[in-house]
């Protein structure tokens, strides 16, 4: 069966367009209609850039890959016509030594979507048919809200950055850079039974943000007085550093208490003078936290059930055929922080 499908393809910097495409469905895998996707920090990146680091866009490729949609026609007879689904983007091997491990977001070829890491590139899920691995697909209830739903992937990278750091219980938390991720960090730490969770960022309004996401402090990155946490080798159990910068890890160290747990969320370039004998003094440990495994089932249960509302970072949503004006305002973070598309 050959179904026509729009998609928002990118072949460059700056360089997006709505393409007409044919998907074929040869009765393996699950045909999704897609309804519905997130604008991610990636997407800007190949629209901005025209590259992530050292992924360049060198040939077309659908963009995308926090998107939900319902079932058309699946291989897997409990995922009935009309089901709704939250997509995973990952498909790991399966058969590598992380995929036996079960630490799949390690696998040596895993395919993600809208990825430009490897050549054919993977596309994505911004088009409105794509035929993927049942597996990928993760049932919600029909009633639950979808806007909310299309959080399902970033949410997912946050739980995964949570369970880096072990058991929140009770503990003591701070984030640097409170962004969509930070704000989702806060909102998933409050909910595994964080004691408190102060959060830190230069902009005003991402620090509103982070209040509205169950953030119990907010101080300013540059204004702020940070004292209070630095007594006795820092107050925090638990560090998240979600911005990438620099002076934003050092921050992390400072305030970090020693034995404690700094993990290393947001992606940045590379740390100059990186301040190393603080991490050796104060015994932290130095954790990286990247995409996710089962997590991404536990985001959409969450999100389903109403253990972490997303919406106040949603921040308004644009037909398909507007992915420039989508992907723009995405882009200026003064006014915006989750942007959807519907197609
Ligand atoms: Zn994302
Ligand atoms: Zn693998």
């Amino acid at each position: 069966m050959n179904i026509e499908t729009q998609s928002c393809v990118i072949t460059g910097k700056k360089q997006v367009s709505v393409a007409p495409q044919q998907v074929k469905w040869d009765g393996t895998g699950t045909l999704v209609r897609i309804t519905r996707g997130g604008i991610c920090g990636s997407d800007l990146h190949y629209y901005q850039e025209g590259k992530v680091g050292s992924f360049e866009v060198k040939m077309p490729m659908i963009l995308g890959h926090e998107v939900i949609g319902h079932v058309v026609e699946s291989d897997n007879p409990d995922l009935k016509p009309n089901q709704k689904v939250a997509v995973n983007p990952s498909k790991p091997c399966g058969e590598c030594k992380y995929c036996q491990r079960d630490q799949e977001n390690q696998c040596t070829s895993m395919r993600f979507f809208g990825s430009a890491m490897y050549v054919p590139h993977v596309d994505g899920g911004f088009t409105q048919y794509k035929v993927v691995d049942s597996k990928q697909c993760v049932p919600f209830p029909q009633d639950a809200d979808e806007t909310v739903m299309v959080f399902a992937e970033p949410l997912a990278v946050c739980i995964h950055a949570t369970h880096q750091a072990g058991d929140l219980t009770g503990k003591h938390v701070f984030i640097s850079g409170v962004g969509p991720i930070g704000c989702l960090i806060a909102a998933a730490a409050k909910a595994r039974g964080a004691a408190s969770v102060v959060c830190s960022d230069i902009s005003e309004r991402s620090l509103e943000m982070a209040q509205q996401m169950g953030a119990t402090d907010v101080i300013h990155a540059a204004e702020g007085d940070f004292t209070p946490y630095l007594a006795d080798k820092g107050f925090f159990d638990v560090a998240f550093e979600a911005s990438g910068h620099p002076s934003s890890l050092q921050r992390c160290l400072d305030v970090v208490c020693a034995k404690g747990t700094l993990v290393q969320v947001g992606m940045g370039g590379t740390i100059p003078n990186f301040p190393i004998m603080a991490l050796i003094a104060k015994e932290i440990q130095l954790v990286g936290s990247f995409r996710f495994t089962h997590e991404f089932n536990t985001a959409v249960e969450w999100l389903a059930n109403g253990v972490v509302n997303p919406l106040p970072l949603f921040s308004g949503e644009y037909d398909l055929q507007d992915i420039d004006a989508a992907l723009q305002f995405a882009g200026d973070k003064t006014r915006a922080a989750k942007v959807q598309l519907t197609f």
